[in-house]
């Protein structure tokens, strides 16, 4: 029974391939607080519930900032059925991830694809409050897609729309986390983007100074950091990522014509070095009649709308 007095929260949780973030936030979109932890993908689900359930005890305990639901951003997840269907990058199989969690937490938990979450949190609170047709990116560990058209968050028959990081037909040897050869996400990931990297650098046309010295266990982060400071594999690497997405996302937007695509995950930090060649291959990839139609927007990467995204699952019922 909930107290009327008390103040309804919510818990949102963005499962992320390397970091999970957990905010407890209003039926506003205000973040109460939050935190994050790794996620440890390669252990199993029921650890990760268990261990989530740990710290929201212990960050969460306080009667006024008690949650009364929870919605999960995870990849994989199946807003329909509550399951996750065996997310790439995790060791989770196909699980009925609603029942695992409400389990452990006695309170209704609702999932969705993480991806689709970033996207209902940007359609919720975000800048995307307005529009009615825009495509949302989330650019990091790996390649998530939504769309959003007449207002709605397309979700598919059953469930799993959005699958675009595994779509493409790259050229090249790499074979992506799913099994294909050729996927987006292979190129345009923080792996992916490691991995172009150490192409360049073994096929040794390009100079290099400062990617050159990099260790074996380097981050996208460090690449933006070499392209600053004018290394040409780096600036190379980037500029690869962002014609491979560009010209990608010009066969969704000739499909799905929309007003904007949001970008949000770790990658957008490279800022120019990869939007700027990422905006070039769209424009040149797209139809006369679709030619400067689409705003590309960076979301504000202080706040984390798959979290709010995921707790608006919740929210009213
Ligand atoms: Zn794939």
């Amino acid at each position: 029974m909930i107290d009327c007095n008390e103040a309804v929260n919510y818990i949102g949780v963005d499962i992320g391939g390397t970091n999970t973030v957990v905010g407890l936030v209003t039926a506003d979109g205000a973040f109460l607080d939050k935190f994050s932890f790794s996620t440890d993908a390669h252990l199993s689900a029921e650890v990760f519930s268990r261990r989530l359930h740990q710290m929201v005890s212990a960050h969460f305990s306080a009667k006024e900032s008690r949650p009364t639901a929870i919605g999960v951003g995870v990849p994989g997840g199946n807003h329909n059925t509550g399951f996750i269907e065996s997310p790439e990058n995790f060791n989770w199989g196909r699980i009925n991830f609603e029942q695992l969690l409400a389990g452990r937490f006695q309170i209704p938990v609702k999932i969705m694809n993480d991806a689709a979450a970033a996207a209902l949190g940007q359609l919720r609170f975000g800048t995307a409050r307005e529009m009615e047709d825009f495509i949302h990116i989330t650019i990091g560990t790996g390649l998530g897609c939504s769309l959003v058209a007449g207002g709605r968050l397309i979700t598919g028959h059953n469930g799993l729309a959005g699958e675009f990081g595994h779509t493409g037909n790259e050229k090249g040897e790499r074979i992506c986390t799913c099994g294909r050869r050729g996927c987006l996400e292979s190129w345009v990931s923080a792996g992916g983007v490691k991995k172009t990297v150490q192409e360049l650098l073994q096929a040794g046309d390009v100079p290099s100074a400062l990617c050159a010295r990099l260790s074996g266990d380097f981050t996208a982060e460090q690449v933006t950091e070499c392209a600053a400071g004018g290394d040409a594999v780096a600036v190379r690497a980037w500029k690869i990522t962002g014609e491979v997405l560009g010209r990608n996302l010009a066969t969704l937007v000739s499909v799905v014509n929309p007003g904007s695509i949001i970008f949000s995950g770790g990658l957008t930090a490279a800022g120019a070095f990869l939007f700027d060649p990422l905006k070039e291959a769209l424009e040149e990839n797209l139809l006369d009649m679709h030619r400067n139609t689409v705003e590309l927007r960076i979301s504000d990467s202080h706040i984390n709308y798959a979290v709010l995204g995921a707790a608006s699952l919740v929210m009213n019922g």
